[in-house]
Protein backbone atom coordinates (compact mmCIF):
# COMPACT_ATOMS: atom_id res chain seq x y z
CA UNK A 1 0.00 0.00 0.00
CA UNK A 2 1.23 3.47 -0.94
CA UNK A 3 1.75 5.78 2.48
CA UNK A 4 0.04 8.78 2.28
CA UNK A 5 3.42 10.95 1.45
CA UNK A 6 4.02 8.61 -2.20
CA UNK A 7 0.62 8.74 -2.69
CA UNK A 8 0.24 12.50 -2.58
CA UNK A 9 3.90 13.75 -4.13
CA UNK A 10 3.50 16.90 -5.73
CA UNK A 11 2.36 20.23 -3.87
CA UNK A 12 -1.25 21.27 -4.03
CA UNK A 13 -1.98 22.93 -7.65
CA UNK A 14 -4.30 25.23 -8.13
CA UNK A 15 -7.33 23.92 -10.29
CA UNK A 16 -7.93 25.44 -13.63
CA UNK A 17 -11.09 26.96 -12.32
CA UNK A 18 -8.92 29.38 -9.28
CA UNK A 19 -5.36 29.31 -11.40
CA UNK A 20 -5.76 32.80 -11.52
CA UNK A 21 -8.20 33.86 -8.64
CA UNK A 22 -6.49 36.71 -6.21
CA UNK A 23 -7.42 36.85 -3.04
CA UNK A 24 -9.95 40.17 -2.43
CA UNK A 25 -7.70 43.02 -2.14
CA UNK A 26 -10.55 45.28 0.20
CA UNK A 27 -10.87 42.14 2.72
CA UNK A 28 -6.88 41.22 2.65
CA UNK A 29 -6.23 44.73 3.57
CA UNK A 30 -8.85 45.49 5.84
CA UNK A 31 -7.84 42.39 7.42
CA UNK A 32 -4.18 43.65 7.88
CA UNK A 33 -6.11 46.66 9.44
CA UNK A 34 -7.56 44.70 12.22
CA UNK A 35 -4.59 42.25 12.96
CA UNK A 36 -2.57 45.18 13.47
CA UNK A 37 -4.84 46.54 15.82
CA UNK A 38 -5.31 43.44 17.24
CA UNK A 39 -1.62 43.71 18.19
CA UNK A 40 -2.28 47.09 20.04
CA UNK A 41 -0.88 49.11 16.83
CA UNK A 42 -3.60 52.53 17.05
CA UNK A 43 -3.91 52.32 12.94
CA UNK A 44 -6.67 54.72 11.99
CA UNK A 45 -8.63 51.61 9.86
CA UNK A 46 -10.27 53.75 6.60
CA UNK A 47 -9.73 50.98 4.14
CA UNK A 48 -12.71 48.91 5.25
CA UNK A 49 -15.71 49.08 2.95
CA UNK A 50 -18.26 48.81 5.88
CA UNK A 51 -20.21 51.24 8.00
CA UNK A 52 -18.88 51.15 11.75
CA UNK A 53 -22.67 51.82 12.71
CA UNK A 54 -24.39 48.61 14.61
CA UNK A 55 -27.41 47.47 12.78
CA UNK A 56 -29.90 49.61 14.45
CA UNK A 57 -31.73 48.14 17.52
CA UNK A 58 -35.37 47.57 15.99
CA UNK A 59 -33.56 45.06 13.56
CA UNK A 60 -31.76 42.78 16.19
CA UNK A 61 -35.01 42.65 18.15
CA UNK A 62 -36.74 41.65 15.57
CA UNK A 63 -34.08 38.98 14.54
CA UNK A 64 -33.91 37.42 18.18
CA UNK A 65 -38.14 36.90 18.52
CA UNK A 66 -37.13 35.68 15.16
CA UNK A 67 -34.79 33.29 16.28
CA UNK A 68 -37.02 32.42 19.83
CA UNK A 69 -39.90 31.78 17.45
CA UNK A 70 -37.89 29.31 15.16
CA UNK A 71 -36.31 30.68 12.36
CA UNK A 72 -33.35 28.57 13.12
CA UNK A 73 -33.63 26.26 10.11
CA UNK A 74 -33.50 25.91 5.99
CA UNK A 75 -36.19 28.32 4.13
CA UNK A 76 -37.03 28.05 0.53
CA UNK A 77 -33.84 28.55 -1.34
CA UNK A 78 -34.90 31.80 -2.90
CA UNK A 79 -35.94 33.23 0.62
CA UNK A 80 -38.97 33.25 3.06
CA UNK A 81 -41.95 34.40 1.28
CA UNK A 82 -42.53 37.40 2.89
CA UNK A 83 -38.98 38.74 2.26
CA UNK A 84 -39.26 38.15 -1.52
CA UNK A 85 -42.64 39.98 -1.34
CA UNK A 86 -40.92 42.84 0.74
CA UNK A 87 -38.38 43.66 -1.80
CA UNK A 88 -40.87 43.22 -4.70
CA UNK A 89 -42.99 45.89 -3.06
CA UNK A 90 -40.31 48.11 -2.02
CA UNK A 91 -39.07 47.89 -5.75
CA UNK A 92 -42.28 48.41 -7.12
CA UNK A 93 -43.00 51.85 -5.23
CA UNK A 94 -39.86 53.00 -7.37
CA UNK A 95 -40.56 51.11 -10.65
CA UNK A 96 -41.10 52.78 -14.04
CA UNK A 97 -40.85 49.12 -15.76
CA UNK A 98 -43.14 46.61 -15.28
CA UNK A 99 -44.66 45.49 -11.62
CA UNK A 100 -41.81 43.25 -9.91
CA UNK A 101 -43.37 39.62 -9.02
CA UNK A 102 -41.88 37.89 -5.51
CA UNK A 103 -41.09 35.28 -8.07
CA UNK A 104 -38.50 37.15 -9.46
CA UNK A 105 -36.77 38.05 -6.35
CA UNK A 106 -34.00 35.54 -5.39
CA UNK A 107 -32.48 36.13 -1.58
CA UNK A 108 -28.56 35.51 -1.51
CA UNK A 109 -26.07 35.48 1.23
CA UNK A 110 -25.14 38.85 0.54
CA UNK A 111 -25.09 40.97 -2.67
CA UNK A 112 -22.38 39.32 -3.05
CA UNK A 113 -23.32 35.99 -3.93
CA UNK A 114 -26.39 37.57 -5.92
CA UNK A 115 -23.91 39.32 -8.57
CA UNK A 116 -21.66 36.19 -8.62
CA UNK A 117 -24.87 34.01 -9.36
CA UNK A 118 -25.84 36.91 -12.46
CA UNK A 119 -22.69 36.51 -13.89
CA UNK A 120 -22.00 32.83 -13.53
CA UNK A 121 -25.62 32.43 -14.86
CA UNK A 122 -25.10 34.90 -17.72
CA UNK A 123 -22.24 34.91 -19.38
CA UNK A 124 -19.58 31.86 -20.30
CA UNK A 125 -16.65 30.85 -22.67
CA UNK A 126 -16.25 33.21 -25.41
CA UNK A 127 -18.27 36.07 -23.69
CA UNK A 128 -17.04 39.73 -23.10
CA UNK A 129 -18.78 41.69 -19.91
CA UNK A 130 -17.97 45.32 -20.22
CA UNK A 131 -16.98 46.65 -16.37
CA UNK A 132 -16.54 50.64 -15.86
CA UNK A 133 -12.36 51.42 -13.96
CA UNK A 134 -12.10 51.83 -11.56
CA UNK A 135 -14.54 49.42 -10.58
CA UNK A 136 -14.89 47.34 -7.37
CA UNK A 137 -12.39 44.56 -6.92
CA UNK A 138 -14.88 41.52 -6.85
CA UNK A 139 -16.72 42.02 -10.71
CA UNK A 140 -13.05 41.11 -12.61
CA UNK A 141 -13.23 37.82 -10.35
CA UNK A 142 -16.58 36.45 -11.10
CA UNK A 143 -16.67 36.98 -14.45
CA UNK A 144 -13.44 35.35 -14.86
CA UNK A 145 -14.93 32.57 -12.73
CA UNK A 146 -17.20 32.17 -15.23
CA UNK A 147 -14.46 32.25 -17.52
CA UNK A 148 -15.65 34.95 -19.53
CA UNK A 149 -13.67 37.83 -19.78
CA UNK A 150 -14.06 41.19 -18.33
CA UNK A 151 -13.51 44.13 -20.92
CA UNK A 152 -12.14 47.39 -18.72
CA UNK A 153 -14.02 50.15 -20.09
CA UNK A 154 -11.74 53.66 -18.05
CA UNK A 155 -13.56 56.49 -17.01
CA UNK A 156 -12.95 59.61 -17.67
CA UNK A 157 -11.57 61.64 -14.88
CA UNK A 158 -12.95 65.11 -15.85
CA UNK A 159 -16.59 63.32 -15.19
CA UNK A 160 -15.50 61.75 -12.00
CA UNK A 161 -14.09 58.36 -13.37
CA UNK A 162 -17.41 57.48 -15.05
CA UNK A 163 -17.96 56.14 -18.12
CA UNK A 164 -20.70 57.55 -21.00
CA UNK A 165 -22.52 55.10 -23.16
CA UNK A 166 -19.85 56.44 -25.93
CA UNK A 167 -17.31 55.07 -23.68
CA UNK A 168 -19.01 51.71 -23.28
CA UNK A 169 -19.24 51.41 -27.51
CA UNK A 170 -15.96 51.59 -27.98
CA UNK A 171 -15.19 49.07 -26.58
CA UNK A 172 -17.99 46.46 -27.48
CA UNK A 173 -17.56 43.80 -29.93
CA UNK A 174 -19.77 41.13 -31.48
CA UNK A 175 -18.85 38.90 -28.20
CA UNK A 176 -20.19 41.72 -25.71
CA UNK A 177 -22.89 39.92 -23.75
CA UNK A 178 -23.40 42.42 -20.89
CA UNK A 179 -22.45 45.66 -18.63
CA UNK A 180 -22.18 45.61 -14.84
CA UNK A 181 -23.17 49.02 -13.59
CA UNK A 182 -22.39 50.59 -10.20
CA UNK A 183 -23.82 53.50 -8.85
CA UNK A 184 -22.88 54.78 -6.21
CA UNK A 185 -19.82 53.72 -7.33
CA UNK A 186 -17.27 52.01 -5.35
CA UNK A 187 -14.55 53.16 -5.26
CA UNK A 188 -14.67 56.70 -5.92
CA UNK A 189 -17.83 57.42 -4.44
CA UNK A 190 -19.68 58.97 -8.02
CA UNK A 191 -23.13 58.75 -8.44
CA UNK A 192 -24.36 58.50 -12.49
CA UNK A 193 -27.54 60.82 -13.04
CA UNK A 194 -30.74 59.40 -14.13
CA UNK A 195 -29.67 60.82 -18.08
CA UNK A 196 -26.52 59.07 -17.69
CA UNK A 197 -28.20 56.02 -16.51
CA UNK A 198 -31.00 56.18 -19.25
CA UNK A 199 -28.16 56.86 -22.19
CA UNK A 200 -26.06 53.31 -20.96
CA UNK A 201 -29.25 51.90 -20.96
CA UNK A 202 -30.59 52.54 -24.03
CA UNK A 203 -27.54 51.48 -25.84
CA UNK A 204 -27.35 47.82 -23.55
CA UNK A 205 -31.16 47.45 -24.87
CA UNK A 206 -29.99 48.33 -28.30
CA UNK A 207 -27.28 45.54 -28.88
CA UNK A 208 -28.91 43.17 -26.52
CA UNK A 209 -26.59 43.20 -24.04
CA UNK A 210 -27.50 41.91 -20.21
CA UNK A 211 -27.16 44.90 -17.31
CA UNK A 212 -26.43 43.89 -13.91
CA UNK A 213 -26.99 46.89 -11.75
CA UNK A 214 -25.56 46.38 -8.67
CA UNK A 215 -27.21 49.57 -6.38
CA UNK A 216 -25.91 48.54 -2.58
CA UNK A 217 -25.00 52.01 -2.14
CA UNK A 218 -28.24 53.80 -3.85
CA UNK A 219 -29.67 54.79 -0.39
CA UNK A 220 -26.11 55.78 1.11
CA UNK A 221 -26.22 59.50 -1.45
CA UNK A 222 -26.37 63.16 -0.73
CA UNK A 223 -28.26 64.42 -0.09
CA UNK A 224 -30.72 61.76 -1.21
CA UNK A 225 -30.82 58.23 -2.44
CA UNK A 226 -28.88 57.86 -5.95
CA UNK A 227 -31.11 57.37 -9.16
CA UNK A 228 -31.90 53.36 -9.85
CA UNK A 229 -32.29 51.72 -12.99
CA UNK A 230 -35.59 51.10 -11.91
CA UNK A 231 -36.42 54.77 -12.25
CA UNK A 232 -35.69 54.85 -15.85
CA UNK A 233 -36.12 51.49 -17.65
CA UNK A 234 -39.27 50.44 -18.82
CA UNK A 235 -38.35 46.97 -19.40
CA UNK A 236 -36.60 44.72 -17.06
CA UNK A 237 -35.86 41.85 -20.06
CA UNK A 238 -31.96 41.75 -19.81
CA UNK A 239 -31.60 43.32 -16.18
CA UNK A 240 -30.80 41.56 -12.72
CA UNK A 241 -30.90 44.40 -10.65
CA UNK A 242 -28.74 43.73 -7.03
CA UNK A 243 -29.02 44.90 -3.54
CA UNK A 244 -29.22 44.29 -0.19
CA UNK A 245 -29.22 45.61 3.40
CA UNK A 246 -25.48 45.59 4.36
CA UNK A 247 -24.41 49.13 3.31
CA UNK A 248 -27.59 51.38 4.14
CA UNK A 249 -28.61 49.32 7.44
CA UNK A 250 -25.24 48.13 8.58
CA UNK A 251 -25.48 44.85 8.60
CA UNK A 252 -22.84 43.53 6.26
CA UNK A 253 -22.06 40.68 8.94
CA UNK A 254 -25.37 39.25 8.05
CA UNK A 255 -24.55 38.59 4.87
CA UNK A 256 -28.34 39.05 3.41
CA UNK A 257 -28.68 40.21 -0.49
CA UNK A 258 -30.75 40.28 -3.06
CA UNK A 259 -31.65 39.79 -6.86
CA UNK A 260 -34.29 40.88 -9.22
CA UNK A 261 -34.69 39.41 -12.52
CA UNK A 262 -36.88 37.39 -14.91
CA UNK A 263 -38.14 34.77 -13.68
CA UNK A 264 -36.08 32.20 -15.97
CA UNK A 265 -32.87 34.18 -14.69
CA UNK A 266 -33.76 33.83 -11.63
CA UNK A 267 -34.79 29.88 -11.33
CA UNK A 268 -31.52 29.55 -12.98
CA UNK A 269 -29.50 31.48 -10.37
CA UNK A 270 -31.66 29.52 -7.70
CA UNK A 271 -30.76 26.21 -9.04
CA UNK A 272 -27.02 26.96 -8.97
CA UNK A 273 -27.99 29.02 -5.15
CA UNK A 274 -29.19 25.82 -4.11
CA UNK A 275 -26.08 23.34 -5.21
CA UNK A 276 -23.84 25.82 -3.71
CA UNK A 277 -25.05 27.49 -0.14
CA UNK A 278 -28.69 26.87 -0.19
CA UNK A 279 -31.00 29.73 1.25
CA UNK A 280 -29.15 33.10 3.25
CA UNK A 281 -29.41 32.44 6.86
CA UNK A 282 -33.09 32.34 8.13
CA UNK A 283 -32.27 34.70 11.05
CA UNK A 284 -30.54 37.32 8.67
CA UNK A 285 -33.59 36.98 6.57
CA UNK A 286 -36.30 37.86 9.22
CA UNK A 287 -33.65 41.09 10.33
CA UNK A 288 -34.17 41.90 6.65
CA UNK A 289 -37.80 41.74 6.77
CA UNK A 290 -37.85 44.28 9.94
CA UNK A 291 -34.85 46.62 7.53
CA UNK A 292 -38.06 46.63 5.03
CA UNK A 293 -41.23 46.56 6.45
CA UNK A 294 -40.78 49.13 8.72
CA UNK A 295 -40.41 52.15 7.19
CA UNK A 296 -40.40 54.89 9.72
CA UNK A 297 -37.76 52.88 12.14
CA UNK A 298 -35.89 52.15 9.06
CA UNK A 299 -35.81 56.06 7.51
CA UNK A 300 -34.85 57.15 10.52
CA UNK A 301 -32.51 54.61 11.40
CA UNK A 302 -30.70 55.04 7.52
CA UNK A 303 -31.28 58.77 7.69
CA UNK A 304 -29.41 59.24 11.01
CA UNK A 305 -26.25 57.21 9.34
CA UNK A 306 -26.60 58.76 6.06
CA UNK A 307 -26.05 62.19 7.25
CA UNK A 308 -23.29 61.53 9.94
CA UNK A 309 -21.49 60.17 6.37
CA UNK A 310 -22.31 63.32 4.91
CA UNK A 311 -20.47 65.48 7.62
CA UNK A 312 -17.77 63.11 7.25
CA UNK A 313 -17.51 63.72 3.85
CA UNK A 314 -17.46 67.22 3.95
CA UNK A 315 -14.90 67.28 6.44
CA UNK A 316 -12.41 64.64 4.74
CA UNK A 317 -13.44 66.86 1.33
CA UNK A 318 -12.81 70.56 3.01
CA UNK A 319 -9.36 69.49 4.40
CA UNK A 320 -8.29 67.69 0.81
CA UNK A 321 -9.37 70.97 -0.72
CA UNK A 322 -7.10 73.07 1.67
CA UNK A 323 -3.97 70.18 0.80
CA UNK A 324 -4.38 70.67 -2.58
CA UNK A 325 -5.05 66.57 -3.49
CA UNK A 326 -7.05 65.85 -6.29
CA UNK A 327 -9.61 63.84 -5.59
CA UNK A 328 -13.14 62.62 -7.53
CA UNK A 329 -16.15 64.44 -6.08
CA UNK A 330 -18.06 61.82 -3.73
CA UNK A 331 -22.05 62.23 -4.03
CA UNK A 332 -22.38 58.26 -2.50
CA UNK A 333 -21.06 55.66 -0.78
CA UNK A 334 -18.51 56.26 2.09
CA UNK A 335 -15.21 56.60 -0.37
CA UNK A 336 -13.08 59.14 -1.58
CA UNK A 337 -10.83 58.33 -4.35
CA UNK A 338 -7.66 60.07 -4.33
CA UNK A 339 -5.13 60.92 -7.35
CA UNK A 340 -1.42 59.55 -5.87
CA UNK A 341 0.34 59.53 -8.99
CA UNK A 342 2.43 62.48 -8.37
CA UNK A 343 3.44 61.35 -4.67
CA UNK A 344 5.45 58.58 -5.92
CA UNK A 345 6.70 59.52 -9.21
CA UNK A 346 7.97 56.92 -11.65
CA UNK A 347 6.29 53.98 -10.01
CA UNK A 348 3.99 51.95 -11.93
CA UNK A 349 2.34 51.08 -8.96
CA UNK A 350 1.95 54.43 -7.10
CA UNK A 351 -1.44 53.61 -4.96
CA UNK A 352 0.36 50.56 -3.53
CA UNK A 353 3.74 52.62 -2.66
CA UNK A 354 1.60 54.98 -1.09
CA UNK A 355 -0.76 53.01 1.06
CA UNK A 356 2.31 50.44 2.14
CA UNK A 357 3.94 54.37 3.23
CA UNK A 358 0.40 55.38 4.68
CA UNK A 359 0.39 52.26 6.60
CA UNK A 360 4.05 51.33 7.96
CA UNK A 361 5.06 54.87 8.73
CA UNK A 362 1.59 56.48 9.32
CA UNK A 363 -0.48 54.02 10.18
CA UNK A 364 -3.16 54.69 8.24
CA UNK A 365 -4.84 51.88 6.26
CA UNK A 366 -6.17 52.87 3.12
CA UNK A 367 -6.88 50.73 -0.27
CA UNK A 368 -4.31 50.65 -3.19
CA UNK A 369 -6.15 51.90 -6.66
CA UNK A 370 -4.74 48.56 -8.48
CA UNK A 371 -7.36 46.77 -7.14
CA UNK A 372 -10.17 48.70 -9.05
CA UNK A 373 -8.13 48.92 -12.15
CA UNK A 374 -6.37 52.07 -11.73
CA UNK A 375 -2.78 51.79 -9.90
CA UNK A 376 -2.07 55.60 -9.45
CA UNK A 377 -4.91 55.89 -6.78
CA UNK A 378 -6.27 54.99 -3.67
CA UNK A 379 -9.45 54.37 -1.62
CA UNK A 380 -10.00 56.05 1.90
CA UNK A 381 -13.28 55.35 3.02
CA UNK A 382 -14.78 57.71 5.68
CA UNK A 383 -16.66 55.04 7.22
CA UNK A 384 -14.86 55.69 10.22
CA UNK A 385 -15.43 58.38 13.35
CA UNK A 386 -15.09 61.75 12.88
CA UNK A 387 -12.40 62.13 14.75
CA UNK A 388 -10.48 59.04 12.64
CA UNK A 389 -11.26 60.13 9.63
CA UNK A 390 -9.91 64.04 10.63
CA UNK A 391 -6.86 62.47 11.37
CA UNK A 392 -6.15 59.98 8.71
CA UNK A 393 -7.12 62.38 6.07
CA UNK A 394 -4.29 64.71 7.75
CA UNK A 395 -1.87 62.12 7.55
CA UNK A 396 -2.47 61.36 4.13
CA UNK A 397 -2.45 64.60 3.09
CA UNK A 398 1.05 64.96 4.43
CA UNK A 399 2.20 62.10 3.11
CA UNK A 400 0.60 62.50 -0.66
CA UNK A 401 0.51 66.86 -1.01
N1 LIG B 1 -21.04 45.53 -4.40
C1 LIG B 1 -20.20 46.49 -4.04
C2 LIG B 1 -19.94 47.60 -4.97
C3 LIG B 1 -19.58 46.45 -2.79
O1 LIG B 1 -18.74 47.42 -2.44
C4 LIG B 1 -19.82 45.36 -1.93
C5 LIG B 1 -19.12 45.35 -0.61
N2 LIG B 1 -18.83 44.22 -0.04
C6 LIG B 1 -20.72 44.39 -2.36
C7 LIG B 1 -21.31 44.49 -3.60
C8 LIG B 1 -21.05 43.18 -1.54
O2 LIG B 1 -21.79 43.48 -0.42
P1 LIG B 1 -22.53 42.38 0.46
O3 LIG B 1 -22.17 41.04 -0.07
O4 LIG B 1 -22.04 42.59 1.84
O5 LIG B 1 -24.00 42.65 0.32
N1 LIG C 1 -17.23 46.04 -0.53
C1 LIG C 1 -16.40 46.40 0.57
C2 LIG C 1 -15.12 47.02 0.06
O1 LIG C 1 -15.03 47.30 -1.10
C3 LIG C 1 -16.20 45.25 1.52
C4 LIG C 1 -15.12 44.29 1.17
C5 LIG C 1 -15.47 43.46 0.00
O2 LIG C 1 -16.38 42.63 0.12
O3 LIG C 1 -14.85 43.68 -1.02
O4 LIG C 1 -14.23 47.25 0.82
Amino acid sequence: MLSAATSTPSAFAPSANVARLQESATLAVAARARELRAEGRPVIDLAAGEPDFDTPPFIRAAAAAAVEQGATRYTATEGIPALRRAIADEANRRSRATAIAPEEVLVSTGSKQALFNACFALFGPGDEVLVPVPGWVSYFEMIMLARADAVSVMGDPSHGLKVTADDLARRATPRTRGVILNSPTNPTGAVYSADELRAILELADARGWWVIADEIYRRVAYPSPAPSVLDVLESRERLVLVDGVAKAFAMTGWRLGWSVAPRAVTATMAALQSHVTSNAAAVSQHAALAALTRPEESDAAVGAMVSAFAERRDVAVRLLDQGGVRYVRPDGAFYLYLDVAHAAPGAEDAGAVIARRLLDEHLVAVVPGSAFGTPQWIRVSYAASLDQVRAGVERIIATVA
